[in-house]
């Protein structure tokens, strides 16, 4: 059970985060892994660090998943490299803050941009592959931010982890006679590279009001990849399912540790 050797998997955003969380916990099950990013340096760092962990082979590519010419390549460089790719993980993000009363075009644009154009790019650039693997598996990274819960200042990105849930749920009728899946995973608060940078009180804040005491980590988004990506998971498609150490259940701040 549960065996994802000789499994093909393309990690967008693999190079930090929660996408270097979800790359490590397939490297470790000795599953084949490419991660891509912007920045090469960061893809190779990445890469040296997750060569260490499992048997299978690791990949680095720089792409910006915004753009659909570097995913049609990046997803071609994956499949040459592996002989095809099994699982989609679309993970690249970005959450840049963003009032409402002064956002602008361009950072409306950008933040669309990236994250849900770019999922919607990567899906289609590996479509033919995952079609050809027979157990295709795509894991779209969303959040409870836009499809459960709001947050001042974040009101682009909220639409648009929403809007990557729209999109899961037609492609998931789509591809199902493929034998494809297209699930969703609500990471909560996550401690990586980008939420540090939300500063302290922010982190302190997110910290009380989640029930389980601590944020979360990648490696638990990971493992929730890991388990959809089982041939054993292949009968579950256009779920959307929370990560957060029981984030959103409280009606009120008083209802965490009373
Ligand atoms: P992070 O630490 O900032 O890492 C983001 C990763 O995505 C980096 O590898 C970054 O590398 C890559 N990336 C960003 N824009 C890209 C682009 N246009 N093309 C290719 N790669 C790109 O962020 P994170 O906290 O791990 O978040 C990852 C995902 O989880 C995002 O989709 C985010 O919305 C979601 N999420 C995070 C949290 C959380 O608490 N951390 C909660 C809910 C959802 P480059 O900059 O070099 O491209």
């Amino acid at each position: 059970m549960f065996d994802l050797r000789s499994t093909n998997v393309l990690v967008t955003g693999g190079s930090k985060g929660i996408g270097r969380g979800i790359a490590a916990v397939f490297a470790t099950a000795g599953a084949n892994v490419a991660i891509a990013a912007r920045s090469a340096a960061d893809v190779d760092a990445a890469v040296a660090d997750l060569d260490a962990l499992g048997t299978g082979t690791v990949l680095g590519v720089k792409a910006d998943v915004a753009d659909p010419v570097h995913c049609a390549s990046l997803a071609a460089t994956v499949d040459e490299a592996f002989g095809g790719i099994d699982v989609v993980c679309a993970n690249a993000g970005i959450f840049p803050e963003a009032p409402l009363a002064t956002m602008t075009p361009a950072q409306l644009s950008e933040v669309l941009d990236v994250n849900v154009k770019g999922t919607v790019f990567i899906v289609q650039a590996c479509l033919d592959s995952l079609i050809a693997s027979g157990r295709g598996r795509v894991i779209l990274t969303s959040s409870i931010t836009g499809p459960i819960t709001g947050y001042p200042g974040w009101s682009h990105y909220g639409a648009s982890k929403a809007a990557q849930l729209g999109f899961m749920r037609t492609a998931a009728i789509e591809l199902a006679p493929h034998a494809i899946t297209v699930n969703a995973i609500l990471p909560g608060n996550i401690f990586t590279e980008g939420l540090a940078g939300m500063g302290e009180e922010y982190i302190a804040g997110m910290t009380r009001a989640i029930p389980a005491g601590v944020l979360g980590k990648p490696d638990d988004i990971g493992h929730l990849a890991a388990f959809l990506a089982t041939v054993e998971a292949g009968y579950i498609t256009g779920q959307a399912i929370a990560v957060d150490g029981g984030q959103v259940l409280p009606e009120s701040p008083d209802a965490v540790r009373p």
